[in-house]
């Protein structure tokens, strides 16, 4: 299995139930939700013109809507190839369910990583049982896709952006009747660090014991 992959870089995780721990982010090309306040919009294309050398999407200077196909040992094996220390690994993109993610998982898994996915919850999540899945769920977004009810029961972390009442509503709709983990964490992350979508999430948070989730790497001014 070949993955379309964006780039590969260590950080530190901003967001959500693993925030501040370093993480090394793999970013998969191609994604058809269509989120108006996406800010990785050179991933939604996969444009076989774009195929680009292993080695540039190593190199992460530059935001580019290049890819390069790496396998699940390849990958595994370019974070020794940087020297990466973390032993977290985030699979992002785009949207990285497009992918079955089986073999990619199994390989980080059996190297001893600990990985998690961050997925719209529009595409079946194919993951190793270990994967801690964070579904920050996509609705009514440009490309008409639905949030599946088998990504919502695969949940460890449900994570929605919001910056009105109106996008709590929308999820309190999308959990109503929906099979969700015992243990599942929900969380609000207001939308593009808003005064009154921060106030309007810590609020419902408070009066739902929710989690609040702020990015972080916003504020610092890092990937
Ligand atoms: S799901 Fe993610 S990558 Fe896709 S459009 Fe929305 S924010 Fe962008």
């Amino acid at each position: 299995m070949l993955y379309p992959i964006n780039e590969i870089f260590q950080t530190i995780q901003g967001e959500g139930v693993f925030t501040g721990l370093p993480a090394i982010f793999v970013r998969l090309q191609g994604c058809p939700v269509g989120c108006p306040w996406c800010d990785t919009r050179h991933t939604w294309v996969v444009d076989p013109a774009r195929q680009v050398p292993i080695s540039q999407v190593l190199d992460c200077s530059n935001e580019s809507d290049g890819w390069s196909p790496m396998s699940g040992a390849q990958v595994l094996a370019s974070f020794a190839e940087l020297g990466y220390r973390a032993k977290h690994v985030v699979i992002t993109g785009g949207e990285p369910c497009l992918y079955d993610l089986n073999e990619l998982s199994e390989t980080l898994h059996q190297a001893g990583y600990q990985l998690q996915i961050e997925t719209s919850g529009t595409s079946e999540i194919l993951t190793h049982p270990a994967t801690w899945v964070t579904v920050s769920p996509k609705i009514g977004m440009a490309g008409g896709l639905t949030v599946l009810p088998s990504a919502l029961a695969r949940a460890n972390e449900i994570k929605h952006p919001v910056a009105m009442m109106r996008h709590v509503e929308e999820l309190d709709d999308l959990l109503s009747g929906a099979q969700l983990r015992e243990d599942v964490v929900i969380a609000l992350q207001p939308i593009s660090q808003k005064p009154r979508a921060t106030e309007l999430a810590m609020a419902v948070c408070i009066e739902r014991n929710w989690r609040l989730s702020i990015q972080t790497h916003k504020y610092l001014e890092i990937d």
